[in-house]
């Protein structure tokens, strides 16, 4: 597969110098885990005690990885990458609320993307993450088939419908709509919720994509076993597919408890699991749908020649990648520079409240290795490129 990751002329198009010289030294700081530490000890501290450090955040590490705090804030983000071909994905990106009256928010928030999405090409997807939905716990004790209590089940009728009206306005409207994963000891409730919506709107197309954590080694199976259902119910099955951003939770939990983890053995055995998965989807492309989310660039080349060699356009709707705002956009300029379809999400919602997002971010990219490297080596490559043409 021609290499086209390494164009930073594409990848960096719409940055202007200062946008690019901003982003060199927010990857130079994060990429020190004890700078992250601090700054994110400080930074919570400072909120708590309602320092006016918001502007400060706003200027920095919000601006660079969120759209804004509403979705209105994020149009003009969304036109402009769209100039170049390059989607967005709404996400409201409040994390860990517990109150009934934060999951009517969500959904409220979530209903309003979707009808963002329908006026917008730009905007392909909308997208949710169960617990933003309903409460954590009450997942797990489902998960767990332990009983509910009267309140309980009231509750968890709640979630049900508003998975409910989430799935029947995309279906009615036409728009995808993507379904977060996140820690297995709850997700198996999700996976049911989700299999259940897929049966009752995805009958023409898929409409409602789940999400497949690649990193745990029971994917693929589960994966086929839906299959199995959808080609007897007759319904298509919509899938993100990532690697999976829970992996030290998961191995802490499963030590403590004293279980098998989930997670694969090693980054190697979670790319092939990975890549199986994206090769099963691919061989069933006819009842299925992929959002590769992803910013491995191997993975990507890897979807790309499979592509090319099934003779599928690169533009088939049925499948996207997908990369996070202010991360990679060498790949998602470079593949949308090249006919792919490309959708990267973008994080809107009050700062205060996107700070676990952006702390999860700023970590990542301490932790993944090469993650950061690279973007630097990249922005140094486009910063030096562009002193030389001046
Ligand atoms: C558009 C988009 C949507 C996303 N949605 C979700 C979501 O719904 N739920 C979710 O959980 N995550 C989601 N993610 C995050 C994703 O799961 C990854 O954490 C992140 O993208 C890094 O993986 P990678 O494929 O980009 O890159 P890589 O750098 O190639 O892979 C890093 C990943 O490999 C895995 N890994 C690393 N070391 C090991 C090891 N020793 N053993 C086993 N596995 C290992 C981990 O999953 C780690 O995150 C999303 C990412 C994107 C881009």
């Amino acid at each position: 597969m021609e290499k086209i990751f390494n164009n930073t002329v594409d990848a960096f198009a719409l940055k202007s110098d200062t946008e690019l010289d901003r982003a060199y030294f927010l990857f130079k700081l994060i990429a020190s885990e004890p700078l992250v530490k601090i700054g994110t000890a400080v930074t919570n501290f400072a909120l708590k005690v309602h320092l006016p450090v918001e502007g400060l955040i706003r200027a920095t590490v919000f601006d660079h990885f969120c759209g804004g705090t509403t979705e209105e804030d994020c149009l003009p983000v969304v036109d402009k990458m769209f100039t170049k071909g390059v989607c967005s994905v709404l996400d409201y990106s409040v994390e860990a609320k517990e109150a009934e009256s934060e999951f009517d928010k969500a959904l409220e928030k979530t209903l309003k993307t979707i009808e963002f999405a329908k006026e917008r090409k730009a905007i392909p997807f909308a997208v949710f993450k169960p617990t933003g939905f309903g409460r954590f716990d009450l997942w797990v004790k489902l998960g767990e088939g332990k009983t509910f209590t009267s309140e309980e089940t009231a509750e968890w009728n709640r979630v049900v419908e508003r998975f409910d009206i989430v799935c029947k306005t995309a279906h009615a409207n036409d728009v995808a709509l993507l379904i977060d994963a996140e820690e297995s000891w709850m997700q198996d409730a999700a996976d049911d919720l989700v299999a259940d919506m897929m049966r009752k709107y995805n009958n023409e197309k898929a409409i409602v994509y789940n999400t497949l954590q690649m990193y745990r080694w029971d994917r693929l199976d589960y994966l086929k076993k839906l299959h199995e259902q959808a080609k007897q119910e007759g319904f298509y099955i919509g899938m993100k597919i990532v690697r999976g951003a829970y992996m030290e939770k998961e191995n802490k939990r499963a030590e403590e408890l004293g279980y098998i983890s989930p997670i694969c053995v090693s980054k190697e055995a979670t790319d092939i699991n990975y890549d199986e998965a994206i090769k099963y989807m691919i061989d069933h492309i006819d009842s299925m749908a992929i959002f590769a989310g992803t910013h491995n660039e191997e993975s990507s080349y890897k979807l790309m020649e499979l592509m090319a060699q099934k003779n599928i356009a690169s533009n088939d709707k049925r499948i996207y990648f997908g990369q996070l705002y202010g991360m990679s956009d060498n790949i998602s300029f470079n593949l949308a520079a090249h006919n792919y379809n490309v959708a990267k999400y973008l994080p809107f919602g009050p700062v205060r409240d996107v700070m676990p997002y952006l702390i999860r971010r700023a970590e990542e990219n301490t932790s993944v290795a090469g993650q950061t490297s690279r973007e630097l080596n990249l922005i140094s490559a486009e910063r030096k490129r562009r002193k030389l043409q001046d």
